[in-house]
């Protein structure tokens, strides 16, 4: 999918585009009636309205937007062909100001656009977990992080507490794949419990001296624990390969942070919730927009009858 087969989509017939969202579950194909137990059909409206159909049942004539049981309702006034724009960018992870500048729609719309899109990955990692992963013969890198908060809006104000990211990287795969939390504190109470949650049985853990890891090769599912001091990482090839990948994992967290000039701690989850979708579940560039979509539907009951 690119972006001049989308701009040519939505300057096309509205029924063409229509007929695409449909084929893609985005849009009721039909929205049934509950009452009359039959499809509805879709039918022209006034042509300055945003969609300029909707549907209306042959038995009891009641009409529904197009949009009914839909991602799409919940920006009823943003047209169809503006909405699959802005998923396109968000998937290719342009900068809010850049889709601001695209559409040509308001900033703080964008934004929340953005923000409900990443609620769409949250929600896919939480009912389609990647979690448990590692297995025998497998290792992973356990790492924390501060996340500073830039006190954006509290100039003078000291900033609100620091955030500490808890990571599990995959030392398997390449680019490195990870499971990422904000934590509010870096204990052995607190970090082990997420290792034992996210590793399947047999799966060898790599961590710094940090003490909170002193009895992780005690949890059930850690096959060994190594302690990777990186001034030795020299003396083991293997290990300092796969510390460079845990490493780019993290760094590429923190340039998408330090693009947006900041993340506020509330928003922190759901940043990281959005770059583990896309490791796991984004694929490639020229993919990852169809990937998207292809989750999105899942989210919406667009067969469910209306009353
Ligand atoms: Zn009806």
């Amino acid at each position: 999918m690119n972006l001049n087969d989308l701009i040519a989509l939505g300057q096309g017939p509205r029924s063409v585009l229509i007929q695409w969202l449909q084929r893609r579950d985005l849009l009721a194909n039909p929205l049934n009636c509950a009452p009359c137990n039959q499809g509805m059909e879709l039918i022209e409206r006034n042509d300055t309205h945003v969609d300029g159909f909707q549907w209306r049942c042959g038995g009891c004539s009641k009409k529904r937007s197009l949009r009914t049981n839909t991602f799409f309702a919940e920006f009823s006034k943003v047209s169809l062909s503006t909405l699959i724009l802005a998923i396109f960018y968000f998937t290719q992870d342009d900068p809010q100001q850049r889709i601001t500048r695209a559409l040509e729609i308001n900033a703080s719309l964008v934004s929340k656009i953005v923000t409900r899109l990443q609620d769409v990955c949250s929600i896919d990692i939480m009912s389609r977990p990647f979690i448990p992963f590692g297995s025998p013969g497998t290792a992973v890198k356990c790492d924390e992080s501060k996340f500073n908060h830039k006190a954006k809006y509290h100039r003078g104000r000291r900033a609100a507490r620091d955030a500490w990211v808890f990571g599990i990287v995959s030392l398997e795969q390449s680019p490195a794949k990870g499971y990422f939390q904000v934590v509010d504190r870096r204990d052995a109470a607190t970090l082990l419990p997420i290792i034992q949650r996210c590793l399947l049985p047999g799966t060898e853990v790599h961590t710094d001296d940090w003490a909170a890891y002193t009895r992780l090769a005690a949890l059930p599912n850690v096959a060994a624990h190594q302690v990777v001091v990186h001034a030795h990482n020299f003396v083991d090839p293997r290990t300092s390969v796969h510390t460079q990948e845990a490493e780019s994992a993290w760094s590429q967290l923190k340039l998408g942070r330090n693009r947006r000039k900041g993340i506020r701690r509330e928003d922190l989850q759901s940043y990281l919730d959005e770059k583990m979708w896309r490791q796991w579940r984004g694929g490639s560039y020229d993919n990852v927009t169809d990937n998207f979509l292809a989750i999105l539907p899942l989210q919406y009951q667009t067969a469910t009858p209306v009353d």
